[in-house]
């Protein structure tokens, strides 16, 4: 193939069986943000740039990693390159802060950086992300990290752990900033030279960096310097978890960069992974939705988690959930029969195909026996008498049944 006709640098096909097993998870995480109450909401793919310049991870993102371009009325656009930003510009122009509060919200999809192609790094990857506004309190921080734990449980992966850390407020956090950057300043001509910059740029990211992790050791903890009131909020949050039965321990490295992330920030590991490695992250940011116009006060927590990393760790262990099939093969010259039969018992709800080659009884067989359950044969006197062939592909069990009891049959054998 022409190199012009390859799906871009960085992005992926995917294919089954990995697409089954992403539909799976995407209904598992869904389902279960529903039942925490968190209801899904679908966004553009593609914003106005200034949504992600103002606000968002994204800020972090370097220029060159956004899709941008100009459609051709002129308008700025970018390709969502993560969800919280997405979510609270439709938080505020959907007039959510007038509904009764605490708003739930979760979303799915995907979402594009142009990033440095390697190992699970996709130009455009999957997300799943809940969203929790309205609510100030350590028991909101507790409910979205309560979500994101039972999603990883729930996709296979018990007992996954959370790491925190509050990285205070307006008011105790310029303190430590200066601490912090009184502390490197000292240490500056052994730094890197990208903490050089951050020094006088995003000085809480000093912390972040994986070169200078021997100087970071001894640098102020910010624990020392929350306020009354980010204190009581980290432990009241950090006892809820425990309450709860999660395993909770305090990273005084985790740290976010953009003024309006508050208090908590938090990711999800598991022991399988080993203690440092971090499944996704999330955080309390509650100046957020009022970078975008919102209200004054809208505070917000949330999480995004990247599916193809989680798939990474879990597919190993996961199964697809068994399609008991049904294939209706036939004898010669009954290909009309077995294409209505098929047809007839998907409107009966079994999932079912038939051979659309004309192949002999023992090929169709031999290709019923890569993806089926279960065989119904089509065909010869049995038909004519109103009768098929029934086969379990499983112990070799054979039987002829009447047609119309045929549904019953294969559905007393589902169950
Ligand atoms: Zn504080
Ligand atoms: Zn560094």
């Amino acid at each position: 193939m022409r190199a012009e006709f390859q799906r871009p640098r960085g992005t992926q096909d995917i294919l089954p069986p990995t697409s089954q097993k992403m539909e799976q998870i995407r209904r598992i995480a869904v389902d279960t943000a529903q039942r925490f109450g968190y209801l899904l909401v679908e966004t553009p793919v593609f914003e106005q740039t200034p949504v992600f310049m103002r606000v968002g991870e994204s800020t972090d993102i370097v220029q060159h990693e956004r899709y941008s371009f100009t459609d051709t009325g002129g308008v700025d656009l970018t390709l969502r390159p993560e969800g919280t930003a997405a979510i609270a510009r439709a938080y505020v122009e959907n007039g959510m802060f007038n509904q009764p509060q605490p708003v739930r919200l979760c979303y799915y999809g995907p979402m594009f950086r142009r990033e440095r192609p390697q190992a699970l790094r996709y130009r455009q990857h999957t997300q799943f992300g809940a969203e929790l506004y309205g609510s100030v309190q350590p028991e909101a921080d507790a409910e979205v990290i309560l979500l994101a734990c039972a999603v990883v449980e729930k996709v296979g992966l018990p007992d996954p752990v959370i790491r925190v850390n509050s990285i205070g407020c307006s008011k105790c956090r310029p303190r430590y900033r200066e601490a912090l950057i009184g502390y490197y300043q000292e240490q500056r001509s052994q730094l890197c030279p990208d903490c050089q910059t951050r020094i006088n740029t995003n000085p809480l990211r000093l912390l972040d960096c994986k070169i200078d992790i021997a100087i970071r050791e001894q640098a102020p903890d910010i624990k020392e310097f929350w306020c009354e009131d980010c204190s009581a909020h980290y432990s009241q949050l950090t006892e809820l978890l425990v309450l709860s039965g999660r395993q909770v321990s305090r990273d005084p490295f985790l740290v976010r960069g953009l003024d309006y992330y508050n208090r908590t920030v938090f990711e999800i590991g598991h022991p399988s992974m080993g203690s440092q490695a971090a499944l996704f992250g999330g955080g309390r940011y509650d100046g957020l939705a009022t970078a975008l116009d919102g209200p004054e006060s809208t505070p917000a927590v949330g999480f995004g988690m990247g599916i193809e990393r989680l798939l990474s760790v879990v597919e190993k262990n996961f199964e697809i959930l068994p399609l008991t099939r049904v294939y209706v093969a036939h004898l010669p010259g009954f290909e009309g029969p077995s294409l209505v039969l098929a047809e007839q018992l998907r409107r009966e709800g079994f999932p079912a195909e038939s051979d659309l080659l004309r192949r002999s009884l023992k090929a169709q067989l031999r290709d019923a026996g890569r993806r089926s359950g279960v065989v119904v044969i089509v065909g010869g006197q049995e038909w004519e008498q109103g009768e098929v062939g029934v086969k379990w592909l499983e112990n070799g069990v054979q039987m002829t049944v009447k047609r119309e009891e045929l549904s019953d049959l294969l559905r007393r054998q589902s169950e």
